[in-house]
């Protein structure tokens, strides 16, 4: 396919850099172009909350691809450049060293960003977010040197930070308003669970309730919650969620609500201009509603479809959201979509960790989640994708293989 075009993609994350890799691999011979605003070249966040945080694996191991990959495939990096304007008439991006790229095609993959606290006291040094390995470095030095840190946030990245923590050795303290932590997406029964093992673990768990203030003279000294508990501590992570940064697409008049609004091909209301990955909020096929995912998979395998579409190959993304989290010695993997359910159904045995729980709405399973239980995401998603009305007895027996159950009482295709 020889090219003159240009395809410019904003954003040196993992659905940027799939996209990228996406384009060579399909043949595609015109420039391509990465803009990211971080120094480094596109790498894993994950490890950001485990491994890489406890300093158990070198930085190589975080990357995308090998330090050679870009050259190697002609694909021109700028970083360390962040896009400052988008004028989608002319089809150009500036960036905030007054280059201006002219496209064909545009990815806006611009991710996320933590949502912050404006509570008196945020500003304190030692009051602290985790998006980028910069982030993540700075907190690893404050591991290194032990103490007590509060976790504002028990989702993903607070129940993760706090884990890593303790393995650490620091004493640990994570408040979230809900009952439960990882309430939100996992319920009571499942959040439960996890604030067990956090509590095996030796952390302490302030649940129903929130932070008021941070306090000290310079840096960080104490917390302070809205019923009246101080706490003292050397150090303070917020995870409170992300926002998406949709402030370029907003300049280019691309639709937002929420994230950039994609259709199932992950085409943008602006022709030409497609996004993915943790900004996007893509129509869903499966759902037939729009659902923006942060999770790393949905990243991973959207770029490679946004990629495609900006080739006019017109695919459909509609794999289920899954992600994965690692907390302590438990892995999990949760698999499908379900924001209200009616019941919870659990396979195996919860007490020993080893178990997948099934939440249902009207007798058919929505998400799953295996927790120390291994090679059964595909049929979780063939489950779930089959919207068979299921027995709960069945479901919950493990010796009847999952894959029964697709066809055991009659699956319907709506
Ligand atoms: C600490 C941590 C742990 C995580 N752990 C898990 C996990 O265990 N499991 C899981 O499923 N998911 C996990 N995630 C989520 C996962 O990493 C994200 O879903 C994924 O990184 C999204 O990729 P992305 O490419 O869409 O965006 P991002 O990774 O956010 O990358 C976007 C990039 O675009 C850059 N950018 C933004 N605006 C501009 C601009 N105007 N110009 C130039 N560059 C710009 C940003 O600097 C950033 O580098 C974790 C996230 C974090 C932070």
């Amino acid at each position: 396919m020889t090219s003159e075009q240009t395809f410019v993609i904003v954003g040196a994350g993992l659905a940027g850099a799939k996209a990228a890799e996406t384009l060579r691999a399909e043949g595609f011979d015109g420039r391509v172009v990465i803009v990211g605003a971080e120094r480094e070249r596109p790498y894993e966040r994950p490890p950001l909350s485990k491994e890489y945080l406890r300093g158990e694996v070198e930085r190589d191991t975080i990357f995308v691809h090998g330090e050679g990959f870009y050259a190697d495939q002609d694909i021109e990096l700028h970083l360390g450049r962040t896009a400052a304007s988008l004028d989608t008439d002319i089809g150009q991006v500036g960036l905030d060293d007054g280059t201006r790229l002219r496209y064909d095609r545009l990815l806006i993959a611009t991710g996320a960003e933590p949502r912050r606290l404006s509570i008196p006291g945020e500003a304190l040094d030692g009051v602290v977010y985790l998006r980028s390995v910069a982030d993540a470095e700075a907190l690893r030095e404050r591991l290194d040197r032990g103490g007590s840190m509060v976790v504002v946030g028990g989702g993903w990245i607070g129940a993760e930070v706090a884990a890593s923590a303790r393995q650490r050795g620091l004493d640990v303290t994570l408040i979230d308003p809900h009952a439960f932590p990882l309430e939100r997406v996992l319920g009571t029964e499942v959040g439960a669970i996890y604030r067990d093992i956090h509590v095996d673990h030796g952390v302490r768990m302030l649940l129903g309730t929130g932070v008021q203030a941070f306090e000290g003279s310079a840096a960080v000294e104490r917390v302070r919650t809205i019923d009246g508990r101080v706490l003292d501590c050397d150090v303070v992570v917020v995870g409170v969620g992300v926002e998406p940064r949709t402030a370029l697409a907003l300049q280019g008049r691309v639709y937002v609500a929420d994230g950039i609004v994609v259709d199932e091909g992950l085409r943008t209301s602006v022709p030409g201009v497609f996004a993915a990955g943790d900004v996007a909020t893509a129509h869903h096929p499966f759902y037939s509603r729009p659902i923006r995912v942060e999770h790393w998979a949905n990243a991973l395998r959207q770029g490679p479809i946004a990629a495609r579409n900006m080739l006019g190959l017109g695919e459909t993304f509609d794999r289920l959201p899954y992600f994965y989290s690692d907390q302590y010695d438990v892995g999990m993997e949760y698999t499908g979509f379900a924001r209200t359910w009616d019941r919870v159904v659990f396979r195996g045995d919860p007490g020993r960790r080893e178990f997948i729980a099934f939440w249902l709405a009207n007798g058919r399973v929505l998400a799953g989640m295996n927790v120390g239980v291994w090679d059964v995401t595909d049929a979780i998603e063939t489950l779930i994708r089959s919207r068979a009305t299921v027995d709960d007895r069945r479901l919950a027996d493990p010796d009847v293989p999952l894959e029964d159950l697709v066809h055991a009482t009659g699956a319907s295709a709506a």
